[in-house]
């Protein structure tokens, strides 16, 4: 039997990028899977791959900056698919801007997205899984949140406080046996959010990676897969980076 058979997993900003690979790598390990976006093409896209899979998949417009809508699309999940097993918190955004220069609108947008998205998708997602007595709940913060990154104050604010809200969470949720993890990953290019970082840009990241390369969209969906296993059902309030190495 495939190792998610019979659970079911949400993967918001499934629709592309690291999201998609995760949808994808759930999907091959027997989850049924849905995927949320603020585009209905290709996030109908995906579902229809994920459905080629030999599994039930759902496709789904949402802001998971809305608490409305991030209700709603768990509401939908749980409806359509018959719980949820599994919530990954991935969709995320940047708008950088050096410190003195970065606007209100940009630390809004960025926070609003990357971590109240979390929280909202959390706190919809918690009850169904305290009453089906588990789950899982990673999020994808990044080794931006760990270390900083000069023009991305508002992006290392968000996923640093993934950690904090995640380590939080698994202390409240651990004796309902639902896990709570954070996968944080290095370089990732060609997704929407590394596409069109310039040259010296990708060749300074590359220059602190001791495995010497960049990562792949499968590489982090595996750390997560690996996560949502009950291979780590012992793991909780945990941050693995998948990084080659430049956070050790
Ligand atoms: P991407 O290709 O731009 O994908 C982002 C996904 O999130 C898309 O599906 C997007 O779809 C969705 N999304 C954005 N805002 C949303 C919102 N408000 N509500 C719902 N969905 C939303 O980016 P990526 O590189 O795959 O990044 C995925 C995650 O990995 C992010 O959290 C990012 O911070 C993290 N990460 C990426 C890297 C990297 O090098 N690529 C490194 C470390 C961490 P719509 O635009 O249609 O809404």
């Amino acid at each position: 039997m495939a190792e998610l058979e019979g659970k079911v997993a949400l993967v918001t900003g499934g629709s592309r990028g690291i999201g998609r690979a995760i949808a994808l790598r759930l999907a091959q390990a027997g989850a049924d899977v849905a995927v949320c976006a603020r585009t209905e093409a290709t996030a109908q896209q995906t579902a229809d791959e994920i459905a080629r899979l030999g599994v039930r998949s759902l496709a789904r417009v949402a802001d998971v900056s809305s608490m409305e809508q991030a209700a709603g699309v768990v509401a939908a999940v749980v409806a359509e698919l018959g719980g949820i097993d599994i919530l990954v918190n991935n969709a995320g955004i940047t708008r950088d801007n050096l410190f003195l220069r970065m606007k209100e609108e940009e630390w809004d947008a960025v926070l609003d997205t990357n971590l109240k998205g979390a929280f909202a998708c959390c706190k919809a997602a918690a009850r169904p899984m305290m009453k089906a007595k588990g789950g899982r709940i990673i999020s994808i913060s990044s080794v931006v949140g760990l270390v900083g990154n000069a023009g991305q104050v508002n992006y290392s604010a968000s996923k640093a406080g993934l950690l904090g809200l995640s380590k939080s969470l698994a202390r409240e949720l651990a004796s309902r046996n639902i896990t709570v993890n954070v996968v944080a990953p290095g370089y990732v290019p060609d997704t929407g959010m590394t596409s069109e970082l310039p040259e010296e840009a990708v060749a300074h990241l590359l220059s602190r990676v001791p495995l010497e390369r960049a990562g792949t969209p499968e590489e982090v969906a595996d750390a997560v897969a690996f996560l949502a296993s009950p291979r780590a059902a012992y793991i909780t309030g945990q941050v693995l980076a998948v990084d080659g190495g430049m956070t050790m």
